[in-house]
């Protein structure tokens, strides 16, 4: 078969159309390279990336230690399957338990995977720990969540888009107003076969909504009272985003079951985990949950590198102090303009929000604007762009951006 050698954007976006299905609206932008905080496209441009890649390039873009231990294994052993022992497996399962504080570690792929484990472990739980009548565990979950795309997952989601005519829906799950401790209460209260509570530190996809202070330390001791778990979905906010190796770690809060992804390959490959104590990972035996390739070699190389070049690069404290920065300097600029209500966020896990309706397109033309002057971000909803460049910016690079973005609001016509 023939491929072109070089592309232009355009032939690579009418490919895309005409044979891939449409499950995306990306930006028609068409990147070939990427490093640290920068990509390219396919024309040699150069952007600052604001997404990265929903916070799994935390590291950058193809960082060289995360690469180059990539590399190292798949030249060595890519993949054993379960079936055997590997000898990398157990040294990530080591260095993550310990980095987190669990006794165990249950390896996956993508995020979905890992909230599906974390549902299933808790169910089992739920009947031989907690001693839940068969069937009758519920999880409770918040409004506006995302947690994946699993027929499972997206039962409990809220987003119409989402859902929409995949029925029959999972049963056993009880949704509740997110940063709302009394609907927390009420719930554990009024539901005995309660087994868990599935949250986000900060509610991501939603538009960055950081819950009150004290919502999860407090949302962490009910769940203690009601002998229920505490589930914290980590994907996004995980590996050092929000300014803290974990988004719980600025309340101090342990949770029961610990959910990562994305960031924990730093973007080279798919590596998820779900970590546990002992006496709730005990329920998960021989056979009763698995995936080819969870845990395979190459990824817990990467792993293992990509939370080592955290530590070492202190990224969590670089975001927690240009997050700073950058909150407030839009909070200078954002009186001037009548364009953006508000800024908002932890580390560099940003939103802002633009004075439009939820279903306007303005956020998504500023972000045509923003891509134009050399920054790319993406909309999570008619009026909130979010704003999450990889963690290895520096001071510079920032208040660059910084410019670029308050330049693009100010020339922008609504
Ligand atoms: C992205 C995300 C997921 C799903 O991860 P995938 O790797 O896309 O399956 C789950 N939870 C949260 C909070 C996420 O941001």
């Amino acid at each position: 078969m023939a491929v072109l050698e070089h592309l232009t954007s355009q032939q690579a976006i009418d490919l895309e159309n005409k044979y891939g299905a449409h499950n995306y609206h990306p930006l028609p932008v068409v990147l070939s390279r990427g490093e640290g905080v920068y990509v390219w496209d396919v024309e040699g441009k150069r952007y600052y990336d604001f997404l990265s890649a929903y916070s799994a390039v935390n590291q950058g873009h193809c960082h060289p230690k995360i690469v180059g231990a990539m590399l190292d294994q798949a030249k060595t052993l890519t993949l054993t399957s379960r079936a055997f022992y590997n000898d990398m497996l157990g040294r990530f399962e080591e260095y993550a338990t310990s980095t987190f504080g669990f006794d165990k570690l249950l390896p996956m792929n993508t995020g979905a995977e890992a909230v599906e484990t974390a549902l299933k472990i808790c169910r089992r739980w739920a009947y031989q720990k907690k001693g839940i009548p068969e069937n009758q565990a519920q999880i409770i979950v918040c409004e506006n969540n995302f947690h994946g795309r699993t027929t499972t997952i997206i039962s409990f989601s809220n987003d119409p888009v989402a859902r929409v005519d995949y029925g029959p829906y999972t049963q056993g799950f009880i949704k509740i107003e997110y940063d709302n401790l009394m609907a927390l209460e009420s719930a554990l209260e009024s539901n005995p076969h309660a087994a868990g509570f599935l949250v986000e530190p900060i509610q991501g996809e939603a538009g960055v909504y950081v819950p009150s202070e004290g919502y999860l330390k407090k949302a962490k001791a009910l769940c203690e009272q009601y002998n229920v778990l505490f589930i914290a979905d980590e994907v996004q906010t995980g590996i050092g985003r929000t300014g803290k190796m974990l988004a719980v770690d600025h309340e101090e809060v342990t949770p029961d079951i610990l959910i990562l992804g994305k960031a924990l390959s730093g973007g080279a490959y798919p590596v998820s985990a779900v970590l546990a104590n002992d006496e709730i990972m005990e329920v998960i035996t021989p056979g009763s949950h698995g995936s080819t390739f969870g845990g395979n070699p190459i990824a817990a190389a990467v792993g293992m590198a990509a939370l080592e070049v955290i530590k070492e690069e202190e990224l969590a404290e670089n975001a927690e102090e240009l997050g700073k920065v950058f909150r407030d300097e839009l909070n200078k600029f954002i009186p001037t303009c009548d364009l953006v209500v508000k800024v908002r966020g932890k580390g560099l896990l940003n939103a802002i929000v633009i004075n439009d309706s939820e279903d306007s397109s303005t956020a998504w033309d500023i972000c045509m604007a923003l891509k134009e002057n050399g920054l790319l971000a993406k909309p999570t909803h008619g009026n909130i762009i979010r704003f999450a460049p990889p963690l290895v910016m520096n001071h510079e690079q920032l208040l660059d951006c910084v410019s670029i973005i308050i330049k693009t609001l100010r020339n922008f016509n609504q």
